[in-house]
C-alpha cells in the first residue's frame, strides 16, 4: 500500500493513515503493531498513558524496518505537565519505546484549569531544538487554547489530534487549524466502532462500492484531508483498514456523510477534562 503523506508545517512528512493502540494491553499491542507493520502501516500512535510504549517499541525493533521508515507518535500524560516533569516524562517514553527520537510528541490534553500547557510546550520546544523530536504538537486543544499557545511560544504546533468522525465533524476546528497551518489528526475516526458502522447511510455507501462501512468512513476522512489512526487488534480488520487507497467516494456519498454530523462527542470535553 502506498499511503500518501501530509507535509507538516516544518516540512516533515507524516503518513495520512496510521495505526492507533489505545486500550490495547502491552503484549497485545506488540502483536497488533507487528501485524500493522506487516500490513503496510508506517505510522503508529501510542501514548504514555496507554501503557504500551514498550510493546510498540518491541514490535518496531522486531520488524527489521529502518527506523526512518516508521513515524512514531507518543503523548505526554496530564500528570506530567510542567517544564521539568515533561523533560523527565519524555526520557521515560523514549526508554520504553527503545528509540532515540520520536517523530511526533503531543500534549495529550490541555487541562486549561491547571494552566501548565505553556510551560509544558516550552519543554517540547527544547526537545525539538535538541533534535529529539521531529515535530511537536498537541491533542484535544480547542481554538482558544491554540490561540494562547501560539501567542506565548515560538513553534506553531504541527498537529492537533482531536476527536473527529461523521457524528462529530469538527468543521470549525478544521478551518481554524487550516488557517494556522496546523494539520488535523482524527482520533476515534471510526467512532470507536460503536453504532457508526451500522448507520444506514454508511452501510448503503459501502454496498454501493463493494466495501465495508469502516473503509467508507476511513475514505471520508482521507478525502477531507485529515490524518487518521484507526485501531483494531483483529488482523483481518487491521488489513481492511489500510485497503482504502483504490476507491473513492463521490460527491453524493460525501454529501450523505456530511448530513450525519450531530456534534456529538464520545470522549470528554477538552475545556473541562482534568483527570491526571
Ligand atoms: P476507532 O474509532 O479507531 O475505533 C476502533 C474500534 O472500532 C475497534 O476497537 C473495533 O471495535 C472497531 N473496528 C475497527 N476496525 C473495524 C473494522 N474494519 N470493522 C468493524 N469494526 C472495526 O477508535 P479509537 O481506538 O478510540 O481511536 C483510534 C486511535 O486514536 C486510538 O487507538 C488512539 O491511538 C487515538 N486516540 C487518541 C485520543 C486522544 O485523546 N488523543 C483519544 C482516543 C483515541
Amino acid at each position: 500500500h502506498q499511503v500518501p503523506t501530509i507535509t507538516l508545517n516544518n516540512g516533515v512528512e507524516m503518513p495520512q493513515l496510521g495505526f492507533g493502540v489505545w486500550q490495547v494491553p502491552d503484549d497485545e499491542a506488540e502483536r497488533a503493531v507487528a501485524t500493522a507493520l506487516e500490513a503496510g502501516y508506517r505510522s503508529i500512535d501510542t501514548a504514555a498513558i496507554y501503557g504500551n510504549e514498550g510493546g510498540t517499541g518491541r514490535a518496531i525493533a522486531a520488524s527489521g524496518l529502518p527506523r526512518e521508515d516508521i513515524f512514531v507518535t507518543t503523548k505526554l500524560w496530564n500528570s506530567e505537565q510542567g517544564y521539568d516533569s515533561t523533560l523527565r516524562a519524555f526520557d521515560a517514553s523514549l526508554a520504553k519505546l527503545g528509540l532515540d527520537y520520536v517523530d511526533l510528541y503531543l500534549i495529550h490534553w490541555p487541562l486549561p484549569a491547571k494552566d501548565r500547557y505553556i510551560d509544558t510546550y516550552k519543554a517540547f520546544e527544547k526537545l525539538y531544538a535538541d533534535g529529539r523530536i521531529r515535530a511537536i504538537g498537541v491533542s484535544n486543544f480547542l481554538p482558544e487554547h491554540l490561540q494562547r499557545l501560539i501567542s506565548e511560544t515560538s513553534v506553531v504546533p504541527a498537529v492537533n489530534q482531536i476527536e473527529l468522525h461523521p457524528h462529530l465533524q469538527q468543521e470549525a476546528a478544521r478551518k481554524d487549524h487550516a488557517e494556522r497551518g496546523i494539520a488535523t489528526e482524527a482520533w476515534s475516526p471510526l467512532g470507536q466502532g460503536k453504532g457508526l458502522l451500522e448507520v444506514p447511510a454508511i452501510v448503503a455507501i459501502a454496498q454501493k462500492h463493494g466495501r465495508t462501512p469502516a473503509q467508507v468512513v476511513l475514505r471520508w476522512h482521507l478525502q477531507l484531508g485529515t490524518i487518521v489512526i484507526p485501531k483494531s487488534v483483529t488482523p483481518s480488520r487491521i488489513k481492511e483498514n489500510i485497503e482504502v487507497f483504490d476507491f473513492s467516494l463521490d460527491d453524493e456519498d460525501l454529501a450523505a456523510i456530511a448530513a450525519l454530523n450531530e456534534d456529538r462527542r464520545l470522549g470528554p470535553d477538552p475545556a473541562a477534562f482534568d483527570v491526571e
